[in-house]
């Protein structure tokens, strides 16, 4: 359940909203102006906030501006007008998601979920392990028996999907379009050329490979060397 900041003027709405959400099982702070909001907002740490977009005392939208300029908080705005146009801006504004008067309590509940599911952070990524090299996606960190490496970025996406596959003799083309977000332009000798880097930087060669293994005419396989 959830920490859920209610900003509302009318209050039996805000009142009634308050109480099902709270029987819901979710921590409800709730205020009646968008000043007082975007301040309880600020510091309160609410995991969401439900905005009313028809408040006294600022529009709306601009009330959205300041709530997404001081925080990262997920915003599901609430309004009474079936505005499409308004809608967009406030998506385009940072929304999350919105609620059209009159809703129920329950699918605002449903909305809060899914918002909350949609922006929940990553969980931390378990780091790759071949042999000696240890590779933390959500680091972005590559260590070789202890020893950081420091890697290009494409180097770093090049061992990363290579270590996701390790064993297997990955193509080119498959790199080309796993490593590169545009793979027009990129030959098989940019991705000849990253991968003698990466080779450089692992401190094997070609000829004499620890773990990067090419496969003439077939790809390259990363694996742990043997014991
Ligand atoms: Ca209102």
């Amino acid at each position: 359940m959830a920490h859920v900041l209610l900003i509302e003027d009318d209050e039996p709405i805000r009142t009634s909203l308050a109480a099902a959400l709270a029987r819901l099982g979710h921590r409800v702070d709730s205020a009646d102006t968008a000043v007082a909001g975007i301040g309880l907002a600020v510091q309160h740490h609410a995991d969401i906030v439900v905005l009313d977009l028809g408040l006294p005392d600022l529009d709306g939208l601009q009330a959205l501006k300041m709530l997404r300029a001081a925080t990262t908080v997920p915003v599901v705005i609430a309004t009474a007008r079936d505005d499409e146009h308004q809608m967009v801006r406030a998506l385009n504004l940072g929304a999350d998601d919105y609620v059209i008067k009159p809703f129920s309590v329950e699918h605002l509940n449903a909305r809060i979920t899914a918002v909350l599911r949609r922006t929940a952070p990553a969980p931390p990524s378990v780091p790759l392990r071949v042999g000696g090299l240890r590779i933390d996606q959500g680091a972005h960190t590559v260590s070789l028996d202890g020893a950081e490496l420091v890697l290009r970025p494409k180097e770093f996406s090049l061992l990363a999907y290579l270590a996701e596959h390790a064993g297997r003799v990955v193509g080119k083309d498959e790199l080309r379009s796993a490593v590169w977000d545009n793979a027009f332009g990129v030959t098989d000798k940019t991705v000849d050329v990253h991968l003698s880097w990466l080779r450089r930087r692992l401190g094997e060669t070609a000829a004499q490979p620890r773990y990067l293994h090419s496969v003439r005419g077939v790809g390259v396989k990363l694996a742990a060397p043997a014991a």
